[in-house]
């Protein structure tokens, strides 16, 4: 096959010169870049969610109660919060166990005081 021939394109059916790019196999590329990019955050998080469902299930299993109340417990939450200690996330010493209505307010309290 002579490789100045002009080739059918398998991406848009024109024919191109050699050498020349498709715009539609660019642009194509270029959306799927831009795909990718716009998961990847959301890929991250995703890792984060697990790992922190895995740890907070864990921990809810070994302490169902509210530590404030000793209601059934609905949530784990950080005695000290993620934004001043973010490597403390997954510390199960940093862990406590908390009903709704106590986390409500704990967390009000708290927002007071910062
Ligand atoms: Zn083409
Ligand atoms: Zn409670």
């Amino acid at each position: 096959m002579p490789a100045r021939a002009p080739r059918v394109c398998g991406h848009c059916g024109g024919v191109h010169q050699s050498g020349e790019r498709c715009p539609k196999a660019a642009a194509r590329d270029r959306e799927r870049k831009a795909r990718h990019d716009a998961r990847r955050p959301n890929a991250r998080k995703r890792g984060y969610d697990r790992e922190w469902e895995k740890a907070r299930a864990e921990y809810l299993a070994a302490y169902p109660f509210c530590r404030r109340c000793g209601a059934k417990a609905d949530l784990v939450d950080h005695i000290i919060p993620i934004r001043k200690a973010p490597h403390r996330r997954l510390d199960r010493t940093n862990f406590m166990a908390l009903c709704t209505p106590c986390h409500s307010g704990w967390k009000q309290a708290q927002d007071k005081r910062t």
